[in-house]
């Protein structure tokens, strides 16, 4: 895809080395299930491929805590290396395509999230970000959380590689932001505290599933203003999409798959969303909570 020449985005936080990570062991539990901590949960479970319900038993260790980041301030400016290029042009095409497309297309003024740049562990207003986890949006910050050492483990682990594939793990978390500012998160949340674990995971999956879709109406909207999308690259989405089904990664994780457990789609349902919202161009063609 082409990237290299679009502006930077204001909205990196850049905590990266220089000892910008730390300050784990203050991260006080209590209270509640937040929707943030059932999304970032979520997002450990696919991307790490650990039974979301393991993860949602020892949340008082994520959830609750301070709003503070950590003590080092972020680098000022945005950032120089590679990857930190290649992420805040990424946001800037977000920016640039949902601040058109949001307002146009469901009357909804967007408001820019921060993307937070860290490694190895950060803090966020959902609790303690580790990199382990993959990388999330925390709803009550309005942030969304990166180690880019994530990148290299989709190419080493995942089989998903490429910067297109880099490119949609974003827009997805940007497509948790559009589900936030859309109202959808907090209606969610309200209606899993009153339903069975069974229909709470339901539930999960259409979030995840209608964020994917929000991802291909980035991509749709970006390529008709710029025309990034070069040959191969919605391939390597559809490779990133299906290698992080949960189907795909409860099979490598136990040898079978257990459908009742999904948090996140099967890969065929993700690549489906993903394809929908690319072919539409549309938020209105990514209810996945329709029937
Ligand atoms: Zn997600």
């Amino acid at each position: 895809m082409k990237w290299e020449d679009f502006r930077s985005s204001e909205n990196v936080e850049d905590y990266r080395g220089g000892g910008g990570g730390g300050g784990l062991g203050g991260a006080v539990g209590g209270g509640g299930l937040g929707i943030g901590a059932v999304l970032i949960l979520s997002v450990i479970g696919y991307f790490i491929g650990i039974d979301p319900r393991i993860l949602i038993s020892g949340a008082s260790i994520v959830t609750g805590g301070s709003s503070s980041q950590s003590a080092a301030p972020p680098k000022s400016g945005p950032p120089k290396d590679d990857v930190g290029r290649f992420v805040s042009a990424i946001l800037a095409q977000n920016e640039d395509v949902w601040s058109q497309t949001l307002p146009a297309q469901k009357n909804i003024r967007y408001v820019a999230p921060k993307l937070v740049l860290f490694s190895g562990a950060t803090r966020s207003a959902c609790g303690a970000a580790q990199s382990a986890m993959g990388p999330f949006y925390c709803p009550l910050d309005q942030k969304v959380y990166l180690d880019t050492s994530f990148f290299d483990d989709m190419k080493r682990k995942l089989g998903g590689g490429g910067d297109f594939a880099y490119a949609y793990v974003i827009a997805h978390e940007i497509g948790h932001h559009i589900e936030n500012l859309m109202g959808i998160l907090p209606k969610v949340q309200e209606a899993q505290q009153r339903s069975s674990q069974q229909q709470a995971n339901a539930l999960s999956v259409r979030v995840e599933l209608m964020a994917d879709c929000l991802a291909g109406v980035w991509a749709a909207n970006a390529d008709q203003k710029w025309k990034i999308l070069e040959e191969g690259d919605v391939q390597e989405a559809m490779q990133t999409a299906s290698a992080i089904g949960d189907d795909r990664l409860q099979k490598s994780s136990r040898g079978y798959a257990v459908p009742d457990s999904f948090t996140h789609g099967s890969s065929a349902q993700r690549v489906q969303w993903f394809t929908t919202g690319l072919k539409s161009g549309q938020v209105d063609a990514c209810n996945t909570f329709r029937r």
